[in-house]
């Protein structure tokens, strides 16, 4: 099997074959390492197995693989320059959509990944405030440098000095470590709801979400959302729009472009002079095809209601999934937004079922994550989730088969 050999010879030129959050290696054992290609709601991996896809690459795929506007205005781009001695027209337009399109955005500042972002956003904080301690969730992940990787390994813990943990939904907590470190805080850095691996997810108490914006205004801090996994997802304007809670700072990146590699902080005036001083950049962060492709991404999911189309087939996985453990007799927890959901198995705290169920998922043509929150994409029609419920309906019965 041609995924078996690519395994066999990155082991001798990759470290550990592959390493990240996209070693299939910690998945369950039938999972693919390497993929061939992408189209609309579903991808082939290297074996040549297609699978209906609600990973969507782990978040960039917002449209479906290969959409045809944003192929075209990247194309587009890719036929006048990339990558150039500065950037092209093509940053002040996104800059300027960006900026129509997000209530808490006055600018716009490109990278290229989620970590980028989240590590450029506390750095105009620390700038506007001269502070140095910031405030994140225990669990919470924003990224794979020093100050946020999950794991310790290859970090100091000089690196890791300044992040103070609160509990998610917790504003007690918050309060508790903001009073601990009066007067150090630059940022509360939070993601808009609790997505944390392994966990059933938790969506913002609203209350949570106004007391942290209250909090940050009391002390003087900057409140930065870590919209990098949920943005473009849940609502164009921000994750936090429709609590009325407008933060600071916004993180973004994932889903921005439909799989092309950038990323953006946006921010409120008060916070642009700071924004001003860094020195933060890097060579391929202007580069246009990647700008374009996100302009072309944001207007579609705003002219073609990408969101709601998302709710829809989200919902409608929902349904036919809860249908489905019911009449296999398993209790489940469906959590997070219908967009971006989980669904966990009760009484599994070893994952053997849903370890067991996402293989036989798989099995039957269905790509879906035993730990980590899945994605909806506009692409995903009421036939695609429909064909998908009967690929998670043989996982089902396959599962009840095999534990009894
Ligand atoms: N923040 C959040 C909430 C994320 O989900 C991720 C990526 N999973 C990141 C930051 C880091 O993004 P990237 O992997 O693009 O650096």
């Amino acid at each position: 099997m041609k995924d078996n050999e690519l395994r066999e010879r990155a082991a001798k030129v990759v470290p550990g074959g592959m390493y990240g959050h996209l070693n299939a290696a910690i998945f369950a054992p039938g999972y693919p390492q390497f993929f061939e290609s992408g189209s609309g709601c579903r991808q082939t991996d290297a074996n040549g197995r297609e699978y209906i896809d609600f990973m969507c690459s782990w978040g960039p795929i917002v449209l479906g693989h290969r959409h045809p506007k944003v192929e075209e205005a990247a194309q587009r781009q890719l036929a006048k320059g990339d990558t150039l001695n500065g950037p092209g027209p093509i940053m002040v337009e996104l800059a300027e959509l960006l900026v129509d399109t997000v209530p808490s955005a006055d600018w716009a500042m490109f990278s290229k990944n989620g970590t980028d972002a989240t590590t450029q956003a506390l750095m105009v904080a620390r700038a506007a405030t001269g502070r140095h301690k910031v405030l994140m969730a225990h669990g919470a992940y924003h990224g794979a440098d020093p100050w946020c990787t999950p794991s310790m390994m290859g970090v100091t813990p000089n690196q890791r000095a300044d992040m103070i943990e609160f509990a998610y939904n917790s504003l007690e907590s918050l309060e508790a470590v903001a009073a601990e470190h009066d007067g150090e805080v630059a940022a509360i850095i939070v993601t808009p709801f609790k997505h944390d691996s392994f966990e059933d997810q938790e969506l913002v108490e609203p209350e949570f979400a106004r007391g942290a914006r209250a909090l940050a205004d009391r002390i003087g801090a900057a409140l930065v959302i870590d919209d990098v996994r949920a943005g473009f997802r849940i609502d164009l304007r921000g994750s936090w729009e429709p609590y009325g809670v407008r933060p600071d700072l916004t993180a973004w990146s994932k889903a921005m472009a439909n799989g092309y590699p950038i990323a953006a902080v946006t921010g409120t005036d008060a916070l642009r002079s700071a924004a001003q001083t860094l020195y933060s950049t890097g060579s391929f962060w202007f580069s246009a095809v990647a700008m374009a492709a996100a302009k072309a991404t944001i207007e579609t999911l705003r002219d073609e209601n990408g969101i709601k189309q998302m709710e829809l087939a989200g919902s409608r996985l929902r349904d036919g999934l809860a249908r489905q453990a019911l009449a296999h007799g398993f209790g489940v927890n469906q959590t997070g937004p219908v967009a971006i959901p989980w669904l966990s198995f009760e009484g599994d705290a070893d994952l053997s079922r849903a370890l067991y169920w996402s293989d036989a998922c798989l099995r039957n043509g269905v790509y879906i994550h035993p730990w980590h929150n899945w994605f909806l994409s506009a692409a995903h029609t009421e036939a695609d989730v429909d064909e998908a419920l009967e690929g998670t309906d043989r996982a089902f019965a396959e599962t009840r088969a095999h534990f009894g």
